[in-house]
């Protein structure tokens, strides 16, 4: 792997710190806590106000307060062992190195969104959180991997609550010099890809993000040569209008090949991560038809080398697009395919009931030689529900296979575990955590240990929050219900649950507000207080999910809630990392079964939190009995109305029977012996086998080994 651009240099550091420059523009520090807080310890202050932008710190912080860090012997330490780290992880030998010889080309990964850190706010939830992930897994491994998505202008939008609970979206411009972003040049020139429409050029340039060893190319609409409307084509993730989506879904696709080639890449697999970017698939066919070849024949040699994960368990869920808009701006692109009209569509032809619509997953399916979803439950799914392009073959039989989602356990594990791995689990722990036997030495960490830990991961999640709304109240505008819904009241050594995901409506955020009363008396017995931390966004134009946002609102707004319940606006990774490391139980009650996989629930997990979660995509994978607590059963319903019956009794019935009197089973020490045991059990069986670490080494074995093969 190999980086094009120059990181433009501009700092003025002293000597000694010098290289918190370059810390600064690869975004290896974003995963490596330890490196995150030599920025912190420079001013923290500054830092949170900034929102963790090194840049920015580097630009803005006083230079005398510089000067006397670079003195600071306490501070010099930590900054050699950081860069000690960080030069040995560049340059020792890599695992793919020693284990995969035979990966020589580079393997391209094309996805819509990546969620890396929060300063790059390209992302909007869990698939983009994913594929960020994936990233920095290939690049701890060594793994050749390229990738390709858009910079966004304005990125995804900030959420505000009014007090009426109703979410408002407020998009800013980035300031790209302010972000780890390079323009990619040659001779001086933004390199460009272009795409003839029939009526026009799109041109596109291209921005390099470095994560660690893997280069993350991102496309962007933004220059002078295109119209005003094409300039804003890459201003936003996920227009809601289908025109733009069409445009930027063909952007993606074919202008992601040609940003590749342009820049000297020949990858030796190709990885969709869900169908936005399945136009890939014909770009490269084209490339063969330009030599001569003939269509079918161009797609059946690529085959091989196309991967394609789906996922999408709802039907309504998939990209098409209706037919008018591939005539809109493919009319010129199927003759270069040596295709008519008709035979470019029926590649991707979807019929519907309303007509026949140009469908991207059936496209990816079609022209990938494997195609997988994200649990073992959601390719169950994906099989049933792409059977009829497969008619002569039994459901089970549809190629169609899984690999369960995975989280990068550095990225989500609080920094204070590491001193504590490394000593009851060995200094090399890390690079050993997908070996479950190692994982069993879990236990022998001391309980009183591992709860210090955790409560000290409670008390600074209360802070954070604490801090945040401070931070509204002081800015005015802010009704004081909405200060204690904020969490003010928030009590740190509470039984305190999280729940914090996409305002979608399968997700059933108000699955535990089904009967307020009850749940208002269960959260106020006496000594027992529970605590519920809601947070998350609705796609600005999803109105169901934004009524369900209001509805969780109005109900947190209740004085009979006792501030125990809270919302917390604007979910990033951010307010993801203090949650999932400082709640005692992870909640998630979606719809079985419309969670593929969902993640959330793992970087909880590693972090000794308690999954209390519906069976459904990674959960009824994990959930053992001893590492947190099932809601429902592992099976179908007679309909949605009976699911969320009898899903909401139960989740009752266990809050009041078994997680309150467990939590609260105090010893001499003010310590619950069985809720240790059973986080110890969460650890041990969660961070080997659902981090990206065993993930992605499926994903080589499985689908990039043979792609590779299949090439050479
Ligand atoms: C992990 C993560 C998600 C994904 O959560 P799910 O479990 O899939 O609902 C979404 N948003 C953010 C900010 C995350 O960190």
């Amino acid at each position: 792997m190999k980086f094009l651009s120059t990181p433009p240099q501009k700092f003025t550091l002293p000597k000694r710190i010098a290289r918190l420059g370059a810390l600064a523009t690869n975004l290896w520090w974003a995963w490596h806590p330890e490196a995150a807080r030599l920025f912190g310890r420079l001013d923290y202050d500054l830092w949170e106000q900034l929102g963790h932008n090194p840049i920015r710190l580097l630009r803005e912080i006083d230079s005398a307060r510089l000067s006397l860090i670079a003195k600071d012997q306490d501070y010099l330490a930590s900054y050699d062992e950081v860069f000690e780290k960080y030069d040995s992880y560049f340059q020792k030998e890599t695992w793919a190195q020693k284990e995969l010889p035979e990966i020589k080309d580079s393997i391209a990964y094309f996805s819509m969104e990546y969620g890396l850190h929060e300063t790059l706010p390209i992302y909007s939830g869990g698939l983009g959180v994913l594929a960020g992930d994936h990233l920095k897994e290939s690049s701890d491994l060594g793994l050749p991997l390229i990738a390709v998505g858009f910079m966004y202008a304005q990125g995804y939008f900030s959420q505000r609550i009014s007090e009426d609970g109703w979410q408002e979206a407020l998009n800013k411009q980035l300031t790209f010099e302010d972000l780890p972003v390079a323009l990619v040049t040659k001779n001086n020139q933004p390199v460009t890809v272009e795409i003839k429409f029939p009526d026009r050029t799109l041109s596109a340039q291209i921005w390099e993000v470095r994560v660690g060893r893997v280069p993350l190319y991102l496309l962007d609409s933004n220059v002078p040569s295109n119209s005003e409307y094409d300039r804003q084509l890459t201003a936003r993730l996920y227009w809601s209008d289908l025109d733009r989506r069409i445009m930027q879904e063909i952007l993606l696709g074919i202008g992601g090949v040609r940003a590749l080639r342009a820049l000297g890449y020949a990858p030796a697999a190709w990885h969709m991560n869900e169908g936005h970017a399945a136009f890939l698939t014909l770009e490269r066919a084209r490339e063969l038809v330009a030599e001569g070849f003939a269509f079918a024949d161009a797609a059946q040699r690529n085959r091989a080398q196309n991967i394609f994960t789906t996922h999408t368990p709802v039907p309504a869920g998939n990209d098409e697009f209706p037919l008018w808009l591939v005539d809109k701006y493919l009319a010129n692109y199927w003759g270069e395919l040596g295709l008519t009209r008709e035979e470019f569509v029926q590649v991707a032809a979807h019929q519907q009931p309303h007509g026949e619509t140009y469908s991207m997953p059936i496209l990816a399916l079609k022209l990938s030689a494997k195609s997988n979803g994200v649990s073992a439950l959601h390719g169950e799914v994906a099989r049933e529900m792409w059977s009829f392009l497969w008619k002569d073959q039994a459901v089970k039989d549809v190629p169609i296979d899984h690999v369960t989602n995975g989280v990068h356990t550095r990225n989500w594990l609080a920094r204070r575990f590491n001193p504590l791995l490394e000593k009851y689990l060995g200094a090399d722990w890390y690079e050993r955590l997908d070996e479950r036997a190692l994982m069993e030495k879990i236990d022998s960490i001391p309980n009183a240990e591992l709860w210090n830990l955790h409560l000290h991961l409670k008390r600074k999640l209360a802070f954070y929050l604490r801090e945040r709304v401070r931070e509204r109240w002081t800015h005015g505008g802010f009704h004081p219900v909405q200060v204690v819904s904020s969490g003010v009241l928030i009590n740190p050594y509470a039984l305190t649950i999280g729940f914090a995901r996409r305002f979608a409506t399968y997700k059933r955020a108000s699955l535990v507000l089904s009967d307020v009363e009850r749940l208002i008396q269960i959260i106020n017995r006496p000594n027992l207080p529970v605590q519920i931390i809601f947070a998350g966004k609705a796609h600005p134009a999803d109105d169901p999910g934004k009524q369900l946002i209001q509805k969780v609102y109005r109900t947190v707004k209740q004085a009979e809630t006792g501030g125990r319940l809270v919302f917390i606006e604007d979910y990033d990774m951010n307010l993801a990392r203090y949650l999932v490391q400082g709640v005692d139980v992870w909640l998630n009650t979606p719809r079985r079964p419309y969670e593929a996989s969902g993640t959330s629930g793992m970087k909880a997990a590693i972090n000794g939190a308690l999954n209390f979660s519906v069976l459904d995509g990674w959960w009824r994978e994990a959930y053992d009995g001893q590492n947190g607590w099932s809601i429902g059963r592992d099976q179908a319903y007679e309909s949605p109305e009976i699911q969320d019956a009898a899903d909401a009794e139960d989740l009752y019935q266990t809050l009041e029977n078994e997680i309150i009197p467990m939590y609260y089973d105090h010893d001499a020490k003010e310590m619950s012996q069985a809720w240790i045991a059973r986080m110890k059990s969460a650890m041990k069986t969660v961070i080997p086998q659902f981090s990206t670490r065993r993930m992605l080494k499926q994903y080589i074995e499985k689908f990039y080994i043979p792609a590779v093969k299949s090439k050479s």
